[in-house]
C-alpha cells in the first residue's frame, strides 16, 4: 500500500491545546478543499523531502508515493516523540493507509472533518484528533458551506472524544466573521470535544488581516457561557520560524 507524502520532519506542535509536545510530522499530499487562507503548497508533488536532523535545515528525497515501511522508519528516527501528526494536505484521503500505518506512536490526527467514510474508518486507530470547524467565509464558493457541516458534525461523531481518545475542535478565525451562525454550529458538535480553540488566521495568500481581538474575545465569551470550554490559541510555530 502507498500515498503520496510531501514531507516528513520532527518539530514542536504549533497548534491548539497539544503546543510545544514534540512531534514528527508526516504530511500528505493533496487536498479536497480549497480554505481562502490555505498555506499548504498545491501543485506537482515531486520526491518527498525527510529532514535528517530535526530543526537541521537538511533534507533527503524520496521518490513518491511512499510505501508504509518508509514512513515508519522515517518516524523512528526521530528521537522522543510524543506522537505522530498526521496533516496535510488532508490525510483522510489515505485513510485506508492510515489505518495499516501502525507507526510506533500515538496517532495526532489533523483533519479538515469533511471525509466522514474516512473517518470512521480510522476511528479505532488514532489517540488524538485536531478536527477543524471551518467558518463560511474560508470556503470560496459559500454555496458548499451546507454540505461540508453535514460531513462536518459526522467526522466530529465518528471521532468523538473517548477514554481512549481525544478530539478537539479548532477554528480558524477570519476578520467578520458572523458569530451567530458559528455559535449554532458550535452547539451541533460540542458534545463531542474536550475543547475548542479559536485560533486567529495568520495572513496569508488573499487574506490580509486576522481578526480584531476585541472579536475574537466576543466570541469566546458567548462560546464559554453555553459552556463550550473555547480557548485563543494563536499558531505559535510561526512566531520562531519553526517548520
Ligand atoms: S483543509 Fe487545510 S490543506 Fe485543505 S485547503 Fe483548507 S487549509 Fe489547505
Amino acid at each position: 500500500m502507498r500515498a503520496p507524502v510531501r514531507e516528513i520532519f520532527c518539530s514542536a506542535q504549533g497548534e491548539g491545546p497539544y503546543v510545544g509536545v514534540r512531534q514528527a510530522f508526516v504530511r500528505f499530499e493533496g487536498c479536497n478543499l480549497e480554505c481562502v487562507y490555505c498555506d499548504t503548497p498545491q501543485g506537482p508533488i515531486g520526491k518527498c523531502r525527510v529532514e535528517v536532523r530535526p530543526g537541521g535545515g537538511e533534507f533527503m528525497e524520496l521518490e513518491n508515493p511512499l510505501g508504509l515501511e518508509e514512513v515508519r522508519c522515517c518516524i523512528r528516527g526521530y528521537k522522543q516523540a510524543h506522537s505522530v501528526s498526521l496533516t496535510g494536505g488532508e490525510p483522510l484521503l489515505y485513510a485506508d493507509f492510515i489505518k495499516a500505518l501502525k507507526p510506533g506512536l500515538d496517532i495526532y490526527l489533523e483533519t479538515n472533518m469533511a471525509l466522514p467514510e474516512g473517518a470512521r474508518k480510522v476511528a479505532g486507530d488514532v489517540r488524538y484528533v485536531a478536527g477543524d470547524l471551518k467558518v463560511r467565509e474560508s470556503f470560496p464558493e459559500r454555496a458548499k458551506y451546507d454540505e461540508y457541516l453535514e460531513a462536518m458534525v459526522e467526522c466530529f461523531k465518528a471521532l468523538r472524544k473517548t477514554g481512549d481518545r481525544d478530539c478537539f475542535g479548532k477554528i480558524v478565525l477570519l476578520r467578520g466573521v458572523d458569530q451567530e451562525e458559528l455559535v449554532e454550529v458550535v452547539e451541533q458538535i460540542w458534545e463531542y470535544i474536550s475543547c475548542l480553540v479559536l485560533q486567529p488566521v495568520t495572513p496569508h495568500g488573499v487574506v490580509s488581516w486576522g481578526p480584531r481581538v476585541g472579536e475574537v474575545l466576543s466570541l469566546q465569551e458567548r462560546l464559554l457561557e453555553r459552556g463550550v470550554e473555547a480557548r485563543v490559541i494563536p499558531q505559535a510555530h510561526k512566531l520562531w520560524g519553526a517548520m
